[in-house]
């Protein structure tokens, strides 16, 4: 196929959009490849079209060969699936909702989990039924709080879902196992580097779980990884409360004047002035700092929470999402504070909380305050902090949050060796649901024992769209997109910069017997000056450019490399053969 780029839908633009913070966003509209609609929603353009469809056809092929089976669900959906399950609420703000015209509730699916099990609900009633795996490549929506970065987080956007359906458990984790290794086959083929990481599960309620994240420091997830294989995002990270340590010898609690110390560097600084520990100096981690934030439940209901942990470190607001989801947390108001006259600000300690009265606040500790150990902390009186305050001799917190930042060196939980940090971006995810969605919505078979038995779901998401994104992502550069060859629009671009005859009649003939041997073509005819087509040429990313130019009158053109930089002059008639050996056609 020849596309002549004369003909062809598409303007390079010579600015950065406004709002692009990423390398992907900048280059993926300036070499119009996607327009952007409104904050999060992108019109695709036949460049970016064409990216898109080639991904979504390694997706299928992969997902057909694991043997799942295409359907697809409408993206308006009513309610009362949603509503069942508790999902309508617990989306909260991210859901879009509408009504129509008789007034019923609508929305536009975010994730399919409802549909599927109800379908499949519908038709199948036996063991014999299953085991089963549906997918769709289908346009999803969610009102992000924070669209962002182009195509890599969008309000709509292109997901493929899949659903697996079993009789037990064994039987999920087969099927989860064969989601699994598709997965690794789909991001192997879009050639990027990734990671698998132990994930959360969110909103989607169930237990195992991992994402497959690239490797990108454009990426918002942050995950960590030990030399010995540990591996999972830092929402996901679980730390062991440390085993209890035994307090009979340990020093009496004891209540010190500490004026002027609201924040952990002044108080620190006032332990080793006034109150020397002798054996060391006090540190922050030797402080224990509470935060207290207001709880917002789904259905709108608020309740206080105090978070004790370690002074040296601070809560990681995506880990807390992680933890209190589907309710979400924000700093305590003045107006809060007014309300629990019991708490001193900057002097907050256990004594004022996990109490029953006035009003209780919840108090949940890092497993680093685990029995035994012991804190310097508040006394809740302004100016006042308690040393030596022992963990379960002076105040026992009613449970354990697990929501502390993780650092650079921290010990992996399971004791393969020291953590270290990296981001990247959510390319895929797979959950082993359980019988969450399937009890809720009452899908049922007869097993071989003619017994009515609960079906076994997993949920596996790829995110299409944003793959366009991270792939380009990874691989542009400062002068513009550097497509693989298995997802590039075309994998060659000629170009020709004379405007004699026999120069365009070489690079028309060249075009011919490259689209010949089933390569797609981009042919840049323009009347445009070389410098405006080698720049564009570089801006739109194409694999390999074939320049017929001044060269010709020695017989040769120039072939070049998009991705190594890599330029060698042929003889025309190699021109082909030289291309070929290239793109491997
Ligand atoms: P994130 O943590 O990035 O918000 P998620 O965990 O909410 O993603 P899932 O519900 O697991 O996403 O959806 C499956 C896949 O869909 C994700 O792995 C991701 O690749 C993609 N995806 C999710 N949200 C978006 C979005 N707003 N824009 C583009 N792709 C998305
Ligand atoms: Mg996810």
């Amino acid at each position: 196929m020849i596309t002549r780029l004369s003909q062809l839908f598409v303007r390079t633009l010579r600015d950065d959009p406004a709002d692009a913070e990423v390398s992907s966003h900048r280059w993926l509209v300036r070499a119009g490849y996607v327009r952007r609609v409104t904050p999060g929603i992108y019109s695709w353009l036949p460049l970016g079209l064409k990216v898109l469809q080639k991904v979504e056809a390694i997706v299928r092929e992969e997902m057909e060969a694991m043997g799942a089976q295409e359907v697809r669900f409408p993206a308006l959906l009513p309610r009362e699936p949603y509503e069942t399950t508790g999902r309508w609420t617990e989306y909260g703000e991210n859901l879009f909702r509408l009504r129509d015209r008789r007034d019923a509730d609508m929305l536009l699916g975010p994730t399919h989990e409802e549909m599927f099990t109800l379908m499949v609900g519908d038709l199948y009633s036996s063991y014999k039924d299953l085991p089963l795996s549906l997918y769709q490549i289908q346009t999803k929506y969610r009102d992000e709080a924070r669209p962002r970065a182009g195509l890599l987080r969008g309000r709509e956007f292109v997901m493929k879902d899949s659903y697996s359906f079993d009789v037990d458990d064994a039987g999920l984790a087969a099927s989860y196992q064969a989601h699994r290794d598709a997965y690794i086959r789909i991001f192997d083929r879009l050639g990027l580097e990734y990671v698998i990481v132990k994930a959360t599960s969110g909103a989607m309620g169930g237990s195992a779980s991992e994402e497959f994240l690239a490797v990108l420091p454009a990426g918002e997830d942050t995950f960590v990884r030990s030399p010995g294989g540990y591996a999972a995002n830092v929402e996901a990270v679980t730390v062991a409360p440390a085993p209890a340590i035994d307090f009979t010898d340990a020093p009496e609690a004891t209540v010190v004047d500490t004026p002027g110390t609201p924040t952990i560097a002044s108080l620190v600084a006032v332990l080793n002035a006034e109150y020397p520990r002798g054996d060391r100096e006090w540190t922050a981690a030797d402080t224990l700092k509470n935060v207290v934030l207001k709880v917002t439940e789904p259905t709108g209901e608020t309740w206080p929470l105090a978070i004790g942990l370690p002074g040296d470190r601070e809560v990681d607001p995506k880990r807390l999402e992680a933890a209190l989801a589907p309710a979400e947390a924000a700093p305590f108001e003045e107006a809060d504070f007014a309300a629990h006259l019991a708490l001193v600000k900057g002097y907050i300690g256990p004594g004022a909380l996990g109490k029953e009265s006035p009003s209780k606040v919840k108090y949940l500790v890092d497993p680093r305050v685990s029995s035994g150990t012991s804190w310097v902390t508040g006394a809740d009186e302004q100016g006042r902090h308690v040393l030596h305050l022992v963990t379960g001799r002076d105040f026992t917190p009613d449970g354990f949050i697990d929501v502390a930042e993780m650092r650079e060196g921290d010990p992996a939980p399971d004791g393969s060796g020291p953590l270290a940090l990296a981001r990247g971006i959510e390319m895929g995810h797979i959950f082993q649901l359980g019988r969450k969605y399937a009890e809720a919505l009452g899908l049922k078979v007869l097993d071989s024992n003619g017994k009515l038995v609960t079906v076994t779901m997993g949920s596996y998401g790829v995110g299409v769209s944003r793959a366009v994104a991270a792939v380009a992502e990874a691989t542009c550069d400062d002068k513009g997109l550097a497509w693989p060859l298995e997802l590039a629009p075309y994998q060659v671009q000629v170009l020709v910069t004379g405007k004699d005859q026999e120069m365009s009649q070489t690079a028309e003939d060249l075009a011919g017997q490259l689209s010949g041997v089933g390569l797609d073509v981009l042919y840049d005819d323009r009347k445009a000056s070389p410098g405006v087509k080698f720049t564009d040429a570089e801006v739109l990313g194409m694999p390999i450019a074939v320049v017929v130019g001044r060269g010709l009158k020695n017989g040769v053109v120039e072939v070049r490399n998009r991705r190594t930089g890599e330029r060698r002059e042929v003889p025309v008639a190699e021109a082909v053969t030289a291309v070929r050996e290239l793109t491997g056609r």
